[in-house]
């Protein structure tokens, strides 16, 4: 079989595997090197600010690069940081061991506080918003008399540690990286975690994640913060390194120059955030004393490079410089730990034959265009049930009402026996109602596995902490079995470690029925699940909504291919116009005049 092998080639796979993980050590060991090597001091400062710099430049890749979030505020929480220590062991002469901490948690409340009120916008109010408060947190360290205003606050304390004093040099250097991949190695295992997988749901909009069951706001505002810390903990290192400072390393310019490393970086790799960091200090130097000599006059020309060489990255390489270096490594298969993994715990199942859905009056108007007309439906369990009708009779926007992505006007849904409407998409999909989209949600840049374990995120909890800590590594493994038997499923056993971007239309689809059924639910529903599937593949779909039916799952379909309806569905509702036209058996459909007269579109 296919899949077997898969899942279970050493050569090329394995190969790839190894190349990944040694990622990190090689570049821990080259660090290490440098570090002996007789370089001159001012190589070592460099490094020194690149290991400083990469913080923030990290938690963009998170906010920015991961999860689509634009922020040219990074640079205040660094100041946050820096401030806060430089302060406290200046005027109350704490040992700056202490004042991180401080420091780490004076951040994560205000980014908490900026983050819930910020992330609601969206569109461009983001990015302005966090431009706002990143001009008000710069007046504010410059207008405090007790900060020292725009002088900034000198004679801040450098490091010591158990004794030893760290100084700017070779130790410093060795804390600031040794900081530096301890963060990159919490981020790479953040984002291969239950968690980080619903961060990166994120970037394709609220909608998929939340019909997972994942709390959007709630985990872009955790990404915020995150953010947030890394760039405190530059800023501390930042303040007892330069032993001074003052707002202008915490301004918008900053801020921007951050998001500059990110873009060009590669924003959603790890890596990126250090080839960006390093290129951009390095760069800077090397511009600031070569363009004054060139031109003539002292100036700040290499913004002007920046500003070009930015417009020419996101034209050539929208997804910055590690992009293109990753796509030419081999992807690499996921070691398959997962075979005797205990199996997630399930609901109890409806019984046969129960309503499980009751669709009550339900109404919506689009202003003055009335898309779904009063109607009403019941769906059983073991039954698959048709809704049918022409083009914008309404058929997606019912879906969207049953499952909350949508307020009703009027109306209500109860599902097994509770009132669902109004609840809202993630307190829906807990009930158990999972469903596809009509247009095919997904991660493109995940793989098919990794997208359908999405599926399985309300019954799992483990959260960042566990993930950083690769203390989530049992549930993971329960995670991916289910992943890997409800792909199995749907006939997509062979495709586990594909790219989701590259799958063909018709395995999209399949995708997402895979994932919805992760999720163990009592009713599923599909939006056309059957476009773009060849013949034979819509045979297997056929086949397995049948088996689906036999277990007593409750399904509504909305499809297009009435071969198939009719085949599979025990009952069929008909919508025109927003409005419930008839329903019936497929036989009974068929035979209406009816129905046939709204498909050929004459009057009636
Ligand atoms: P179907 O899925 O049956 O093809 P839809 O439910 O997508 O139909 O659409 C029903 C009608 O509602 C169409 O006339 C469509 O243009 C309109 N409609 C759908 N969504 C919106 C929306 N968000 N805003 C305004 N009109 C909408
Ligand atoms: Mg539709």
């Amino acid at each position: 079989m296919t899949s077997a092998a898969t899942l279970s080639s050493p050569g090329a796979a394995g190969g790839a595997q190894r190349l990944r993980t040694v990622g990190l050590p090689l570049l821990a060991l080259a660090l290490a090197l440098v570090a002996l090597l007789p370089l001159p001091d001012f190589w070592i400062i460099q490094l020194n600010y690149i290991g400083i710099y990469v913080l923030p430049v990290l938690g963009l890749v998170l906010l920015t690069g991961v999860c689509g979030l634009t922020s040219f505020g990074q640079a205040a929480f660094v100041g946050v940081g820096a401030y806060t220590s430089a302060y406290l062991t200046v005027n109350l002469g704490l040992s700056p061991w202490v004042t991180l901490f401080v420091g780490l948690g004076l951040t994560a409340i205000s980014a908490a506080l900026i983050g819930a009120i910020t992330l609601r916008m969206s569109g461009h109010y983001l990015p302005l918003a966090t431009m706002a408060w990143a001009l008000a947190l710069y007046y504010l360290m410059g207008n405090l008399d007790a900060l020292g205003k725009y002088d900034g606050i000198l004679g801040v304390p450098g490091l010591t540690l158990f004794g030893q004093d760290i100084g700017q040099l070779r130790l410093f250097y060795a804390l600031v990286w040794v900081i530096a991949l301890l963060a990159c190695i919490a981020v790479v295992r953040l984002l291969d975690s239950r968690t980080g997988r619903a961060i990166r749901a994120l970037a394709g909009g609220s909608q998929m994640a939340e019909a997972m069951g994942v709390n959007t706001l709630r985990h872009k505002v955790g990404v915020f913060v995150l953010a947030a810390l890394l760039a405190s903990i530059s800023g501390w290192l930042f303040a007892h390194f330069q032993r001074t400072v003052n707002p202008s390393p915490f301004g918008l310019k900053m801020g921007i120059e951050y998001l500059f490393m990110a873009v060009l970086g590669g924003a959603a790799h790890v890596w990126g955030a250090i080839a960006g960091a390093g290129i951009v200090k390095m760069l800077e130097d090397q511009l600031q004393v070569l363009l004054p000599k060139l031109i003539g006059t002292s100036g700040n020309y290499e913004l002007i490079v920046f500003g070009i060489l930015i417009v020419l990255v996101l034209k050539y390489l929208p997804d910055g410089l590690w992009e293109a270096i990753d796509r030419r490594l081999p992807r690499a298969a996921r070691r398959r730990d997962w075979a005797d993994a205990p199996a997630l715990p399930t609901k109890a199942k409806p019984a046969a034959h129960e309503v499980v859905l009751d669709v009550r009056a339900i109404r919506k108007q689009f202003g003055g265009l009335v898309a779904v007309n009063d109607i009403s439906f019941q769906v059983r369990s073991g039954q698959i049930t048709g809704l049918i009708g022409p083009n914008g009779a309404g058929k997606s926007t019912t879906f969207n009402l049953v499952t909350g992505v949508l307020t009703l006007t009027s109306g209500e849904v109860l599902f097994r026996g509770e009132r669902i409407s109004g609840l809202g998409a993630r307190k829906i999909a807990q009930r158990g109602v999972s469903r596809t989209f009509q247009h095919v949600k997904m991660v493109p840049d995940m793989t098919v596995l990794e997208n359908v374990a999405l599926g399985t995120h309300l019954r799992s909890h483990s959260g960042a902490a566990k993930a950083m800590l690769r203390l989530d590594r049992a549930e993971e493994r329960s995670l991916f079995a289910e992943a890997e038997r409800q792909l199995r499923r749907v006939g997509m056993g062979h495709l586990l470690h594909h790219k989701a971007g590259d799958l063909a239309m018709g395995q999209q689809r399949l995708l997402e029925i895979a994932r919805a059924l992760c999720a163990d639910p009592a009713l599923l529903l599909l939006d056309e699940p059957a476009a773009g599937l060849r013949h034979k593949e819509k045979q297997e779909l056929a086949d397995v909504l049948r088996g689906l039916r036999a277990e007593g799952m409750a399904i509504l379909l909305v499809e297009h291919d009435m071969g198939l309806v009719m085949d599979i569905c025990d009952h069929i509702v008909v919508m025109e116009f927003g409005t419930h036209l008839m329903e019936g058996t497929p036989d009974e459909v068929q035979r209406s005049e009816k129905v046939r007269a709204a498909y050929l579109g004459t009057e009636h």
